[in-house]
């Protein structure tokens, strides 16, 4: 019962210009394709200062696809330099917000607290926050594949009650960029442990409803794999994600 999602993490790519053009390319490519909208959810992550474009874009033409931001301040205003407010966020009507990426977390020293903070922030803001965990090669070697990840979202979820409209994306370090993917036994592995932290946490229904994603070197020609497990629920893709032909591949996958 819950709808898959596809999302397109852009990362630093793509200025505002180009991505206007790329996400009208986009939503023509799919409706062209005669893609079902309703059966598969279609986002993008575009950088900060291209949301107000893609923004404008969406409500004028009326895409069929959303959007969100990269990140989100855990701070609602004030002498934050350089901070993204959740509240301008909700305002540019993003509906999602990536929190926690392996790259904020590895490159910018966030840590689980942190994590922890901008998920309520982003749900007190009316986002829905796309909660991002994984464990490195080094993890997996030593606390084999689930413990990093589960003690991630846990802590993740930790100011937020059963109410909140969230989503989790598990994408292992190792696997991303790296044309490593994981297997779709892999992905299903983590994926179930993380139900059913979501299931202790937050309750059954919580847990039931949740989509969880898998995300690390997701292409067109993998994603079937991941999608025929029963608790993975979509792909938060990165490269894949700037090809418009290979993005709609994946968007079109078939189990
Ligand atoms: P790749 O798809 O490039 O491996 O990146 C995954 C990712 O980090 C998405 O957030």
């Amino acid at each position: 019962q819950r709808t898959p999602l596809i999302a397109g993490n852009w990362k630093m790519n793509l200025d505002h210009l180009q991505a206007i053009a790329f996400v009208q390319k986009l939503a023509w490519n799919l409706k062209d394709a005669k893609h079902d909208f309703a059966a598969v959810e279609v986002a993008v992550f575009p950088p900060f200062t291209d949301l107000r474009s893609v923004q404008t874009l969406v409500s004028a033409d009326k895409l069929p696809v959303v959007f969100g931001a990269q990140d989100v301040s855990a701070h609602d205003s004030g002498a934050f330099t350089g901070e993204i407010s959740g509240a301008f966020l909700a305002q540019l009507e993003c509906t999602y917000v990536l929190i926690g990426h392996s790259e904020r977390r590895t490159l910018h020293g966030e840590n689980d607290e942190e994590v922890a903070a901008k998920v309520t922030a982003a749900v007190k803001h009316g986002l829905v926050p796309i909660i991002c965990v994984g464990e490195t090669a080094a993890d997996l070697e030593l606390h084999g594949p689930s413990a990093v990840p589960v003690a991630q979202l846990r802590t993740a979820l930790s100011g937020i009650d059963s109410a909140a409209d969230i989503v989790v994306a598990y994408e292992p370090v190792w696997a991303i960029g790296s044309g490593q993917a994981a297997t779709p036994e892999q992905a299903e592995q983590v994926a179930a442990q993380l139900r059913l932290v979501l299931s202790e946490t937050l309750g059954q229904d919580v847990a039931d409803k949740t989509r969880i994603l898998y995300g690390g070197s997701v292409k067109g020609v993998n994603i079937a794999g991941y999608m025929r497990e029963p608790n993975v629920d979509g792909a938060l893709v990165g490269g894949a994600s700037l090809d418009i032909d290979e993005f709609s591949s994946i968007v079109r996958f078939q189990k």
